[in-house]
């Protein structure tokens, strides 16, 4: 049965470790292996809580081919396990497309020809808006008409926030168009009505910052409303790839599985080895593949009496 208990890996795993130790005939050792591959799905915590990750990575070094072979498929196939992990499904955003655009044009904005500056009234281009993949979404593919100031340079910096916020959006032209609004507005504000150098500057670095690839939650959040445009206008660049420092740490998290794998292997005692810190002779070591399976094991030591602790391949 797929899903085997965390106990029964354990019991598995320590199996495992005792017929490695006796030396037990190779067969043997496969045939525990072949039940942790069938039987076990792997994530980072059963991998963590049973150690059963770093026994099995062990035995990829393992003398006989098959053995090793096995040990090298399962670690494959639970690193796979691990990153195929179910997300929060978002599916749904790639599957709609673009949001359709709503008519407002017809609900009465009577003074078409002279907009009002104030509730300008974005005008979309139906047919070619819902064809187009939210990832290459624009201004110009939403027929947005960011025309509505009289410094061209605002009009100009409107439209950036309006092409940084709307990238892989599904939310209506509308929807992104009163955000971009606002929040030029409010850069403009904030550097006392003028369009010199600090603000073109902050401009720039939102627009960066929102249409940067590997921060798609910067936009994400200014659209859904947990980030205010008074408060994104505020924002270091620092502030605003923070969100992208989380999938940072998403990775190392992904890393500190890898880790999880290999890293404390069981260690013996030895005399041989002598600390370079205190130069006593009582030192545990332990071996472990920290690479690929070609790259030669790192052998981890610590002195028994101090403490030090260091490694070598
Ligand atoms: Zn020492």
């Amino acid at each position: 049965m797929p899903g085997m208990e965390a106990k029964d890996i354990k019991i598995h795993g320590s199996n495992l470790d005792k017929a490695v130790r006796d030396k037990l005939p190779p067969s043997h050792i496969a045939d525990i292996l072949g039940r942790l591959k069938s039987d076990v799905v792997a994530t980072e915590q059963v991998l963590r809580e049973t150690k059963i990750g770093m026994i099995v990575n062990k035995l990829r070094g393992h003398s006989d081919k098959a053995v090793a072979e096995l040990a090298k498929d399962i670690v494959n196939k639970w690193r796979k396990d691990v990153s195929n992990k179910p997300k929060s499904s978002s599916s749904g955003d790639s599957k709609g497309g673009v949001a359709m655009k709503k008519e407002s044009s017809t609900n009465g904005a009577s003074g078409r020809d002279t907009p009002n500056k104030d509730t300008p009234t974005p005008t979309a281009r139906k047919a070619s808006t819902s064809a187009v993949d939210p990832m290459k979404r624009n201004k110009t593919t939403d027929g947005v008409n960011c025309d509505i100031h009289d410094e061209d340079i605002r009009n100009k910096s409107l439209g950036m926030m309006y092409d940084g916020l709307c990238i892989g959006s599904d939310a209506t032209p509308d929807t992104i168009f009163k955000l971009a609004k606002e929040l030029e507005q409010q850069l403009y504000k904030n550097h006392s009505n003028k369009t010199d150098g600090p603000y073109r500057q902050k401009v720039r670095s939102i627009f960066f910052n929102l249409k940067d690839v590997k921060n798609p939650g910067l936009r994400k959040n200014v659209i859904t409303g947990r980030i205010k445009p008074v408060r994104l206008a505020m924002m270091t660049s620092e502030e605003m790839a923070s969100a992208e420092r989380k999938r940072e740490d998403e990775k190392i998290e992904e890393e500190n599985m890898k880790e999880a794998m290999v890293a404390k292997a069981p260690t013996s005692v030895t005399d041989q080895l002598r600390c370079g810190k205190c130069g006593k002779r009582h030192v545990s070591y332990g071996q472990a593949q920290t690479r690929s399976a070609d790259e030669p094991m790192t052998t981890f030591c610590e002195c028994l009496n101090c403490g030090h602790r260091w490694k070598f391949s």
